[in-house]
């Protein structure tokens, strides 16, 4: 980094420290977002290990996948929790990038996941992603990306009506809104290849499902879930 920049972001930080995103205390100059501790602490899942693991479970017979698996857990009231939320609502698109790299970085290391072709995150309706300024979910997937070595593309599932808060709605129903809401654009640059599919947070996995179902349409395509966090 340019010395003169660096001695100007010290400068800076003496009034307006960077704050780690979970914990909320001081980061020091080496570290990135995230605090160390709160990395050493974070609830993974270890789902990379096992292939029978809860989010596979939770999918199987709904449609046919290559892995599926989640990094962390999400609990009421933990730091997964904070973190989600600083991505998704505090406008700090670096969250999901630094969680990305550190789950690239589980799942490189164990080679127990064969490499997809693609990482595709879940779309967010264009009016919803203007809101926010940003996808979360291609924030975590380009933080996969860059650490798997594995390109991103994010405007071939795409998302068609806006879905509206989901919330508060039966699983049943939160699966019928789902239905048509995604398509895929440019299907024939898909064909053949092994897609991984990245989403923020997997709770009853009706919005992966919903994705899946249609890149599942396009010929001989492969589909793998990697998800930041799990509810379950
Ligand atoms: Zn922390």
């Amino acid at each position: 980094m340019n010395p003169l920049r660096s001695y100007f972001q010290d400068f800076i930080g003496l009034f307006f420290p960077e704050l780690c995103a979970a914990c909320g205390r001081n980061l020091f100059k080496n570290e990135e977002v995230v605090c160390t501790n709160c990395v050493y602490h974070l609830p993974v899942t270890n789902h990379h290990e096992d292939p029978d693991n809860q989010v596979a479970q939770q999918l199987w017979g709904r449609f046919p996948f290559e892995q599926a698996g989640a990094f962390i857990y999400f609990r009421k009231g933990n730091n997964v929790q904070k973190l989600i939320y600083q991505l998704k609502y505090n406008n700090r698109p670096e969250v999901g990038i630094r969680m990305g790299r550190l789950y690239g970085a589980v799942l490189k290391r164990t080679g127990l996941w064969s490499l997809p072709d693609y990482i595709l995150p879940v779309p967010l309706h264009p009016s919803r992603k203007k809101r926010r300024g940003y996808n979360q979910s291609e924030c975590i997937a380009k933080g996969l990306a860059e650490i798997m070595g594995i390109p991103v593309i994010s405007d071939k599932l795409c998302r068609t009506e806006n879905t509206g808060t989901q919330t508060r709605k039966a699983r049943y129903d939160r699966y019928e809104n789902l239905k048509e809401a995604f398509v895929v654009k440019d299907s024939a640059s898909l064909e053949n290849k092994h897609l991984l599919l990245v989403d923020d947070v997997i709770t009853t996995g009706s919005t992966i499902e919903a994705c899946s179902l249609e890149l599942l349409k396009l010929k001989n395509v492969r589909v793998s879930i990697a998800a930041l966090a799990f509810t379950g």
